[in-house]
């Protein structure tokens, strides 16, 4: 056994920890009778870097994960690696200095693998220092085809449901990444731009009509995208808008481009925006997607997959987006039709990736079903914490305008198992049998069901990454591709806020359509970390901390512990050294604690004793309530709570009050009553402490339990209240005590005493009748006095006036000349009650206890000088010295 060093050696005491410690400890025991507690957990991108806001969430999953074995679940704590991806493409691209096209798909895919691979161990070796109770015979790494093969079985049944199609639609496009990417991978911002009055000119309007109409003389339309104007199939106004209704029905030309439009009514025009006549585009945003479907116009591409200009653009082909831009505007000011520029603010939509504004394109994908309805409803049967969380997802879910394109025009991600007859073009999609596949090395084994043709062209196209990752659910819960009714919701899936409308909306999705059932009881939802400036942790703002320079610093449970004390989980977490400063104070006063109890303990052999000392008892019953209430606190996840809780009861209730009370009896004689309840104390904290703390908590509990077989807390039960006796009585003595004792302790220091000084006698003057004579023998060696005696009556002693002090604030104004007589005669009187009466020149005046002060001192009757503490209501304490 490891010596108890002075100082907590968190290094040193958490390799050891980890080079002991069994993985097997937290397998999953798939035929044990014990409740099933499964858990979602994310899998995290493998960037190599586990940062601060993953460790902070899984803490809390860690928390969860431990406090619910103790109690006694079968508890899964898998791990998973959502592997796929452009970030790491790019990073392949970089590190070996090639682009994707220069390899065969093969090769470069192969790279992709082996960075990822390596940084998942990095990743790994960050979450084992942490202390993670992972089990990690249940990892699963969606690159590798035991996982990817369940991702296109789940393609393959859901295109035979028909929930999956291909079809040309416009899609949102990331001209950087080169794909299509969803909705959710849009991110919305406000940006400055300029609004451009153009003016359009008529072809079906007269001349003379244009005098007529003065204030309507010319098509003005404003845009803000006026590369777009080759694009453009049709000018809309709102119906309802006076000013344009003569033009509904007639046709204007594009400038530059010369294509005749119509000009059509659609409520949604905004009336108030620019002249109120816009221009239909295919596609400036999602408002023209919405127009086009609706009023069944044309396509006209003017943009292609890497954002330049198309042949349909003329002079302007081959140009990039802004460039267009700056040259349409130029030629439309020579030409004379743009009339004027305002500076706008505008929501533009951008990859959330590399942060490039979106288009929207009109591209043959694969698509999803999104049925709306169904996803809310389901949603809406699952616990979510908090709740209002819940309106995140139903607010995304009601937002979305047309189906998930599932299909990416990448290589490192899952294949999409389909081919196309070279022969009619009809697509072939893999049977279940055959996967996993990639269609770019394998055959399909049937010819063409149209046409018998065995030629193939193979889909290039992979999967969203998202369809790997909204498996996580049912892969945890055991899905094999063909056992969807054994399957059962896991108990918990922990996740930020940040992926509500991806990962959370995507499981529940696909979990409903897979299985006809929902992934999960319980989402739990955490909060970001904010730097130490308040604002988000990120590379550009330099405000991030790594966790591990936290525990170089001052180890895993003090990183922990901050997790779990910084906020309430949920809300966002503001970082501050100062609050990892707080969480090492409380790290070493339990050190420290430990180590004094254990001084004592070495000599204890365990006997239980015949009878429990009040005050012990009053500590017990103190350990009993606080195991309640922080076991209430674990089932609410309200970590924070639990902590302040077995906080305040081993600083100010163990360590300041009860040691400070018993240190006496455990100096001079072996105290089986207050060893017993030493040690009692310490087992259960270190329990408490085990799903926050594992280390230290280890640590304590070994030491606690050396001969024990089983030695390890983490394998041990949660706290059981009912085993740790709550005595009413005792508790209500201990409290009165423990006022008691800080009581004598401030009069011996005001009194300039060593602390250790005993006192030749307390007498307690109970006049309610708390105390027993029992309790006597306890508060004696507890308070450091000779002799107690219990009084059940209010103290009477006998009183002497030491002195009378004049008052002469209040005698000076009212007496003036006079005042030194007052104070003179004052000081002479020996006053019984509250008022006074003296002689000035001969008048009588009587004088209120406001006008002077009385030091009394208190005798016994053998003539000893008594201090009178009043300790409550009713329970006076007179000290002998
Ligand atoms: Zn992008
Ligand atoms: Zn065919």
């Amino acid at each position: 056994m490891s010596e108890i060093t002075k100082d907590y050696e968190f290094k040193e005491i958490e390799e050891r920890w980890i080079e002991d410690w069994k993985d097997e400890m937290y397998y999953f025991g798939e035929r044990s009778d014990e409740e099933n507690f499964i858990i979602d957990t994310p899998p995290p991108y493998p960037t190599g870097d586990f940062h601060i806001g993953n460790s902070l969430n899984w803490c809390y999953i860690d928390f969860i994960a431990r406090y619910k074995r103790m109690k006694g679940f079968n508890v899964m704590f898998p791990q998973g690696w959502d592997c796929h991806g452009l970030p790491t493409e790019v990073k392949a691209e970089e590190t070996y200095n090639i682009t994707k096209n220069e390899l065969t798909r093969e090769k470069f895919r192969r790279i992709c693998e082996d960075l990822t691979s390596k940084n998942i161990e990095k990743m790994r070796r960050t979450m084992i220092r942490l202390g993670f109770s992972i089990d990690w015979s249940r990892e699963y790494i969606t690159m590798l085809p035991a996982y990817y093969a369940k991702t296109q079985i789940s393609f393959v049944k859901m295109h035979e449901k028909n929930l999956i199609y291909r079809d040309k639609h416009p899609v949102n496009w990331c001209p950087r990444c080169e794909t299509a990417i969803a909705f959710a991978e849009v991110e919305y911002e406000s940006r400055e731009t300029e609004l451009n009055y153009i003016n359009f000119e008529s072809v079906s309007l007269k001349p003379s009509w244009f005098y007529v109409h003065k204030s309507s003389i010319c098509v003005h339309i404003a845009t803000t995208r006026p590369e777009l104007l080759s694009a453009c199939v049709a000018v809309a106004v709102n119906p309802d808008d006076g000013r344009h209704k003569d033009l509904i029905g007639k046709k204007v030309r594009v400038p530059l481009f010369g294509q005749e439009v119509k000009i059509i009514a659609d409520e949604e025009v905004d009336p108030d925006f620019g002249t109120g006549i816009v221009m239909i585009c295919t596609f400036g945003d999602k408002q023209d997607v919405k127009w086009w479907k609706k009023h069944s116009l044309e396509t006209r591409r003017a943009v292609d997959r890497k954002g330049r200009m198309t042949s349909l653009c003329g002079r302007y082909e081959g140009m990039k987006i802004e460039e267009c831009r700056r040259a349409v505007i130029e030629d439309l000011e020579k030409e004379g039709i743009l009339i004027k520029r305002e500076k706008i603010e505008q929501n533009v939509g951008y990859c959330w990736r590399c942060h490039t504004p979106i288009e929207i394109l009109s591209e043959v994908q694969w698509f999803l079903k999104v049925d709306k309805e169904g996803i809310i409803e389901t949603a809406r049967s699952i616990r979510w914490m908090p709740e209002h969380m819940f309106y995140r997802l139903k607010n995304w879910t009601e937002s979305m305008d047309w189906d998930w394109c599932i299909s990416r025009q990448r290589v490192f991600a899952t294949p999409i198992p389909v081919w196309y007859c070279a022969n009619c073009g009809e697509a072939k999609v893999a049977k279940v049998e055959w996967l996993p596949l990639d269609p770019n090395n394998t055959k399909p084994k049937d010819p063409c069901d149209k046409c018998g043709s065995y030629e193939f062209i193979p889909e290039k196209d992979v999967l969203d990454t998202w369809m790997d990752s909204s498996l996580s659910a049912i892969n945890v819960a055991g899905w094999n591709g063909e056992n969807e009714k054994e399957i059962k919701p896991t108990q918990l899936r922990p996740q930020g806020h940040d992926i509500i409308r991806t990962w959370a909306f995507y499981t529940i999705l696909r979990t409903r359509e897979l299985i006809g059932k929902k992934p999960w009881d319980t989402i739990f939802i955490n909060g970001m970390i904010l730097g130490e400036d308040g604002y988000k942790m990120s590379k550009s703002r330099g405000n991030i901390i790594p966790p591990e320079e936290i525990m170089e610093k001052y180890g895993a449970d003090v990183f922990r512990l901050w997790a779990a004390s910084a906020g309430r989980p949920g809300s966002d977490i503001l970082f501050r050294w100062e609050d990892i400063r707080s969480s090492s104070r409380f790290i070493r006063k339990l050190w420290n604690v430990f180590r004094f109890c254990m001084i004592h303990l070495k000599d204890y052999d365990g006997e239980i004793p015949e009878r429990i000392n009040t005050i012990d008892s009053w500590l017990l019953s103190e350990l009993h309530k606080t195991v309640v209430e922080v076991e209430g606190y674990m089932e609410d996840y309200s970590f924070d709570d639990a902590i302040k809780r077995i906080r305040s009861f081993l600083w100010n209730v163990f360590a300041d009050n009860y040691i400070e009370m018993v240190k006496s009896r455990l100096y001079e004689k072996r105290d089986n009553s207050s060893l017993y309840t030493i040690k009692l104390t310490l087992d259960v904290l270190s329990r408490l402490l085990a799903p926050f703390t594992p280390y230290i908590s280890e640590e304590i509990y070994s030491h606690l339990f050396e001969e024990s077989p089983q030695r390890y807390v983490h394998l041990q039960s949660y706290p059981d209240h009912s085993k740790i006796p709550f005595d009413e009585r005792s508790h209500k003595i201990g409290e009165i005590v423990k006022d008691l004792v800080s009581s004598i302790r401030r009069y011996k220091s005001d009194q300039g005493m060593p602390l250790n000084k005993e006192v030749n006698l307390l007498e307690i003057h109970d006049e309610a009748g708390v105390f027993s004579e029992g309790d006597l023998i306890d508060i004696k060696g507890t308070v450091g006095a000779r002799e107690v005696k219990i009084l059940r009556a209010k103290p009477t002693f006998n009183r002497k006036i030491i002195e009378v002090m004049p008052n002469m604030k209040k005698i000076g104004p009212k007496f003036r000349e006079d005042s030194k007589i007052v104070a003179e005669k004052l000081r002479e009187m020996e006053p019984e009650g509250d008022t006074v009466t003296i002689e000035i020149d001969g008048d009588e005046v009587e004088l209120d206890s406001s006008y002077f002060d009385v030091k009394k001192e208190f005798l016994t009757e053998k003539g000893e000088k008594i201090k009178l503490l009043p300790i409550r209501d009713k329970v006076t304490v007179a000290v002998v010295v």
